[in-house]
């Protein structure tokens, strides 16, 4: 149990929500153990936080492969153009090194490499199955943990102060963010261009994402938090925006303390007012988060009770991880899917964890002639769609997720 703020120490803390007992998102089996899940707030700093996080491990289990969605890739194509583009805006040349944090199959570094062909690309990812994948796309990438004892062998690697850091969806998932951001500012020089994208706290909040409360996730922060983190070890925040991906994401760009920075863009300064606000209001703004959610569980139980009074065969298509969290926040006996579809292979076969529901591929999921499939990757929503029109799927017996959410009762 995590007893003070991972951001500012302080011990003055209240529940946001408790998520019931969830087992480890990421595993596979129907058996898992479940732990109560509470998430917190700092009455001090707003930093919101999982008091009661599993630490998990990334190094065999973790199965998400980037680059099995075609919204990742595309993203990837954009942002790897974008980053580019930044740096030599402000340095006028192309980075000489460059280390993605948390980089997965190597899926960034590959549109990176097309971009700026002359730039060393060093990856950071704890994931055996990733490493794998990027090695046998030849990139170069360190197995293991961003963090101080990792820090002198990703230092050999890079064998250069980098030009650009980029840790995309990494802080959420990192048990001390403090070290983080230490280790961090020990790897960086006066040129090094730091960009950090995770999703954006103040829209978790008002779009009432609870779903994307796992025991994997750790960290919640608001920009601000981020600010302040960031400042106290040295670096500072120059530059930032909002992306619509994953139901609402922030980039900024971080950079030492003090050196010359160039960029603030009107847009970080609204993202800097919309986190104060969130502050400001930020005790109205949990109430109603507590009550939609109540009300988003209450909605998804009563969608499944009238399909199974009607006898209608409901199945699921994609199995993230916030699949988990909703499933295992569901009545059992209220549940009655009992297949979910995956892309991934390494997840077929295998169970929603902490459920009796199997993962299965498309085609098996075609074969089983569902009445309805919900769709839970709701950030996906319209390339699944399409994907499963494509297959022949009735338009009209495919669900998003939030839609069932928001259905009055
Ligand atoms: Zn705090």
């Amino acid at each position: 149990m995590i007893t003070a703020c991972p951001s500012c120490k302080s011990i003055e803390l209240e529940i946001l929500v408790n998520m019931g007992h969830q087992p480890m998102s990421h595993y596979t089996k129907e058996t898992e153990e479940k732990k109560e899940l509470i998430i917190k707030r700092c009455k001090k700093c707003s930093m919101i936080f999982n008091s009661s996080p599993i630490i998990g491990d990334f190094e065999e289990e973790y199965k998400f492969l980037s680059s099995t969605s075609t919204l990742i890739k595309n993203e990837a194509k954009k942002q790897s153009k974008e980053i580019i583009e930044h740096y030599i805006k402000i340095e006028k040349k192309f980075p000489k090194v460059l280390i993605e944090i948390a980089s997965n199959d190597g899926y960034l570094l590959e549109e990176i490499k097309i971009k700026s062909p002359n730039t060393r690309l060093v990856g950071v990812d704890p994931s055996k199955l990733a490493f794998k994948i990027a090695n046998k796309k030849g990139i170069n990438q360190f197995q293991g943990y961003f963090n101080m004892e990792n820090l002198d062998r990703i230092k050999d690697i890079c064998g250069d102060k980098p030009d650009i850091i980029v840790a995309n969806n990494v802080i959420t998932h990192v048990p001390n963010l403090i070290e983080f951001f230490k280790t961090l500012s020990i790897m960086i020089g006066d040129h090094t261009k730091t960009c950090i994208r995770f999703q954006s706290t103040e829209q978790l909040l008002k779009q009432c994402h609870h779903e994307c409360f796992y025991h994997e996730n750790y960290n919640f922060p608001l920009v601000v938090n981020i600010e302040e983190i960031a400042n106290k070890n040295g670096m500072e925040v120059y530059d930032g925006k909002k992306i619509e991906y994953h139901g609402g994401s922030i980039e900024l760009w971080l950079k030492r303390k003090k050196a010359e920075s160039t960029i603030i863009s009107k847009e970080y300064q609204n993202i800097r007012k919309e986190s104060q606000n969130t502050i400001n209001n930020i005790e109205n703004i949990t109430s109603t988060f507590k009550k939609k959610k109540e009300k988003s569980i209450k909605a998804i139980e009563m969608f499944l009770m009238k399909a199974q009074a009607k006898g209608q065969k409901v199945g699921g298509y994609a199995a993230p991880q916030k699949a988990v969290t909703v499933l295992n926040s569901i009545k059992s006996e209220n549940n009655n899917i009992k297949w979910i579809g995956d892309i991934s292979k390494d997840k077929q076969g295998t169970f929603i964890a902490g459920t009796s529901i199997r993962i299965i591929s498309l085609d098996d999921l075609i074969n089983k002639k569902m009445d309805i499939i919900v769709v839970f990757a709701w950030n996906l929503y319209d390339e699944i769609k399409e994907c499963l029109v494509s297959r022949g799927i009735d338009n009209k017996k495919i669900y998003n997720i939030k839609d069932i959410e928001s259905m009055e009762l």
